[in-house]
C-alpha cells in the first residue's frame, strides 16, 4: 500500500518549501489510492510551539492537502523510541558514549591538525579484543549508532537518481542525546517503519541524511522506502526563498487574497510538470501524478506567474464564494459589507485581478471614501473642467432612473455642451469618484454606485 507522509517541524508556520513537499506527497498518495500522514517532528521542545501546529495544520486545510492519519506527535512517542534504542544496544547495534564535548573537540583539532575529514572516532564503540575506557562519573552518555564500517550505501532516489555513499564517510550517529530524546535521524526511521510509510518525499537539504537512516533501517531489519528528494525553491533573485526576501509562509498568501486552487496549481508547477499544462485542479494534479517529470534543477519562485494563475482563478470560482472572500477582506480593512452588496460588482472588476485582494482594492471605492493621488488630482482634475464636471453632477442627479443608459446619455449630453471629447470628461469623474484615473467603462462602473454618492463626490471637489 502506498503510503506518504509530511513530517514538519512546529517552530513556525508551514513554508512554501514544505507545502510544496506535502502537496506532492499528497498527490502521489492520491494518485495510488494510498494514504497520507501528518506527522510533528517536535523533539525539539525548546522551539516546538502548538501554535505553529496550529498554523501548519490551517494551512494544509486551506490547501485542500487532506491526512488520513494524524496529526502524531514524536514527543508522544519517547516509549516506542526507548525500546527500540534499547534493543539496537541489546544487539550491539548501538553504543553508550560517554564522550565529553571537550574530548571530542580535542578529538576533531587533531583530525584536522592532520589534515583529516572530522569524523568521531568510535572510542566507545565496542569491538572484540577492545578494552573500553571506564565511564566515568556524573558524565550521562549519548547513544550512537553502530554504523557499518565498510561497503556502500546505495539508493535509486525518485527525483536524483542513484546515489552511492561510502560508509567510510559516515560516522557513528547520535541517536538520543543526553536527555534520551532521540535525534532527528533516529526518530524519523522508526517512524517511518512504524507508520508503513512506502515513500519520503522530502527537500533535499536531507539527502546526507538519508545514507544514515538507510543503515538504521537495514540495523532494525526494516523494509526500506522509497526516497525522493525535491530540489530547493530559489526566490525571484535567484537566492533560497528565504522570510527576509518576501512572504514564505502559505497563509501570508491566503491573506493577501490569493486562492487555494491557485497556491495549489503554482506550487504543482514548482519542481514538476505535466506536458505543457499549467492550469489544472486538483483533481487533475492526483490524475497526473504518478512520480515521473519530477525536477531535478531548482525551481524559481515566479510571483507574476503565480499572479497569473491565481488571476486565472479569481476569474472562474463561483462568484458567491468569491464575493464571500471580498467581503473577508474588507473586513480587514475595516470595511463592513454583506456578500449581497459586494456580488452584483464583482463581474466588472474581477477579469483584471489577479487576487482577491486586488478585487477589493477595486470594490472599496462603493463603501467606503476615496482618495485621489495628489498627480492624478492636479493633472486631470484641472480648472477647466470643473464647469463640466459641475454640469454633469446637475444631469446625474436629475436623473429619474439609475441605470447604465441614462448615466451613458448624461455624460454625452455634458461632451456636447462643452464640445470635450469622452476622455477629458471621463477620466476627472474617475479620479473625483473611483479615486483612480483608470477603470472599466465609466457608465458601468457608476451604475454600481448609489446615486448620490456619486453627485456627492462629483460636487466635492
Ligand atoms: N522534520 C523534518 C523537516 O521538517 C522532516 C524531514 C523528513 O521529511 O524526513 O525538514
Amino acid at each position: 500500500k502506498i503510503r506518504t507522509r509530511i513530517a514538519p517541524s512546529p517552530t513556525g508556520f508551514l513554508h512554501l518549501g514544505t507545502a510544496r513537499t506535502a502537496l506532492y506527497s499528497w498527490a502521489y498518495a492520491r494518485h495510488h489510492g494510498g494514504e497520507f500522514v501528518l506527522r510533528i517532528e517536535d523533539t525539539d521542545v525548546a522551539r516546538s510551539t502548538q501554535d505553529s501546529v496550529d498554523q501548519i495544520i490551517a494551512a494544509m486545510n486551506w490547501l485542500g492537502l487532506s491526512y488520513d492519519e494524524g496529526p502524531i506527535y514524536q514527543m508522544q512517542r519517547l516509549d516506542r523510541y526507548q525500546a527500540v534504542i534499547d534493543q539496537l544496544i541489546a544487539e550491539g547495534k548501538a553504543y553508550r558514549c560517554y564522550a565529553t564535548p571537550e574530548e571530542l573537540n580535542e578529538m576533531r583539532e587533531a583530525q584536522k591538525a592532520r589534515g583529516e575529514k572530522t569524523l568521531y572516532d568510535r572510542r566507545w564503540r565496542p569491538a572484540p579484543g577492545k578494552t573500553l575506557p571506564t565511564p566515568p562519573e556524573g558524565v550521562k552518555p549519548v547513544v550512537r549508532f553502530a554504523n557499518p564500517v565498510e561497503g556502500d550505501v546505495t539508493w535509486n532516489d525518485l527525483v536524483k537518481g542513484p546515489i552511492t555513499i561510502n560508509n567510510r564517510e559516515i560516522d557513528d550517529l547520535i541517536i538520543a542525546r543526553t536527555d534520551g530524546v532521540p535525534t532527528y535521524n533516529f526518530a524519523v526511521v522508526v517512524d517511518d517503519w512504524d507508520m508503513r510509510i512506502s515513500h519520503v518525499f522530502r527537500g533535499d537539504e536531507h539527502v546526507n541524511n538519508t545514507p544514515w537512516q538507510i543503515n538504521i533501517f537495514n540495523a532494525l531489519g526494516a523494509p526500506l522506502p522509497s526516497f525522493g528528494h525535491l530540489p530547493i525553491i530559489l526566490g525571484d533573485d535567484g537566492l533560497k526563498l528565504s522570510k527576509r526576501r518576501g512572504a514564505v509562509s502559505v497563509m501570508d498568501y491566503a491573506a493577501n487574497g490569493y486562492l487555494p486552487e491557485g497556491m495549489l496549481n503554482y506550487l504543482a508547477r514548482l519542481g514538476w510538470s505535466h506536458g505543457d499544462d499549467e492550469l489544472f485542479s486538483a483533481e487533475q494534479m492526483i490524475g497526473w501524478f504518478d512520480g515521473s517529470h519530477l525536477s531535478k534543477s531548482p525551481a524559481q519562485w515566479d510571483p507574476a506567474k503565480l499572479d497569473w494563475v491565481n488571476g486565472h482563478y479569481v476569474k472562474h470560482i463561483d462568484e458567491a464564494r468569491l464575493a464571500g472572500l471580498v467581503v473577508e477582506q474588507l473586513a480587514g480593512r475595516g470595511i463592513v459589507v454583506t456578500a449581497a452588496q459586494v456580488q452584483p460588482k464583482i463581474g466588472l472588476f474581477k477579469d483584471r485581478c489577479a487576487t482577491v485582494a486586488a478585487l477589493a482594492d477595486w470594490l472599496s471605492m462603493y463603501f467606503a471614501p476615496v482618495t485621489a493621488s495628489a498627480e492624478d488630482l492636479s493633472a486631470h482634475v484641472t480648472e477647466a473642467v470643473r464647469p463640466a464636471v459641475a454640469s454633469l453632477a446637475e444631469r446625474l442627479a436629475a436623473l429619474g432612473e439609475w441605470n447604465k443608459a441614462n448615466i451613458q446619455q448624461a455624460l454625452k449630453e455634458t461632451l456636447t455642451a462643452f464640445g470635450l471629447k469622452m476622455p477629458q470628461l471621463a477620466v476627472p469623474v474617475r479620479v473625483i469618484v473611483c479615486g483612480r484615473a483608470q477603470t472599466p467603462s465609466l457608465d458601468a462602473v457608476l451604475e454600481h454606485f448609489e446615486q448620490k454618492k456619486v453627485v456627492e463626490r462629483l460636487q466635492s471637489v
